[in-house]
């Protein structure tokens, strides 16, 4: 397979523009769940830049569980998100939920992320392999390592190398965390297969108070990179503002993933 290290031993180095993900440093990047308005989001790349991050993530098109929940500001959401990386020099992360945006999303984005839901949309990721462009692949919300593999492949399969794991962890019996962010999950992808690992510890547990600690220990455990969730007033977020960190909270937890990473 593609995607093995049988494959290919050496490790795949994803070339961002200029930024590399898998060549041994830790990549940060941080960001709303949602772009909630301009103001908003430069706010969110200020911090994120403060704190390390150099990719701004935010959601323009939303995967709600629920209908009625907000979507997403859609178009007008990446002009803003890519104006808030420019300003603060970011690359920019965000979600392609369906074939019918991705041109749309390709316009704005850096590094495109396929969600959760999305891990086995096959036509999904066939398209987002024939564009060449990074791509995220988050771990489906039951997915196993095998079919997270196999999803990948279909963007190799397609000529796209340029492929970033996310851990943000699986549905079990457990109910005291949102999911249970498979740390394990990190050196078993990395022995299986050559492209890289990020953890999104946010998603991981679903709430804030315990993203420092699994964050600390994605770091330890090795993972190439990191995506987590800020906003400045997560009590009045748009979405996800249970596991959102605010400014204080995020640049504490960064001063202690720089002292693992030097430690590593
Ligand atoms: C997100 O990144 O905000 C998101 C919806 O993530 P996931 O697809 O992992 O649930
Ligand atoms: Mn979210």
């Amino acid at each position: 397979k593609l995607t093995s290290r049988e494959f290919h031993p050496d490790d795949t180095v994803v070339d961002v523009d200029g930024l590399k993900i898998g060549d041994g440093s830790m990549v940060m990047m941080a960001g709303p769940c949602s772009i909630e308005g301009l103001d908003q989001i430069m706010e969110c790349a200020r911090i994120a830049k403060k704190g390390g991050a150099t990719v701004l993530r935010g959601g323009a098109f939303k995967p709600r569980t629920s209908p009625y929940a907000f979507q997403g500001l859609e178009e007008e959401g990446l002009k803003y998100i890519r104006q808030a990386a420019d300003a603060y020099d970011m690359k920019v992360i965000t979600e392609v939920m369906d074939e019918a945006n991705l041109d749309l999303v390709c316009q704005y984005a850096d590094i495109l992320q396929i969600g959760a839901r999305n891990m086995q949309n096959f036509k999904l990721l066939q398209a987002v392999g024939k564009t060449g462009k990074p791509v995220a692949l988050k771990r489906g919300i039951s997915g196993t390592i095998d079919e997270w593999l196999n999803a990948a492949e279909y963007i190799a399969n397609e000529g796209n190398f340029n492929i970033i794991f996310v851990e943000r962890g699986i549905r079990t019996y457990e109910t005291a965390t949102r999911n249970t962010f498979d740390i394990s999950a990190i050196p078993v992808i990395q022995k299986l297969s050559h492209f890289p690992i990020i953890a999104d510890p946010s998603h991981g547990v679903g709430v804030w108070d315990y993203v420092p600690s699994m964050a600390l220990a994605s770091v330890a455990a090795g993972a190439d990179g990191m995506i987590v969730e800020i906003h400045p007033d997560p009590a009045n977020a748009w979405s996800d503002g249970q596991q959102s960190l605010n400014e204080k909270t995020y640049l504490n937890m960064m001063e202690q993933v720089h002292v693992v990473e030097e430690a590593m």
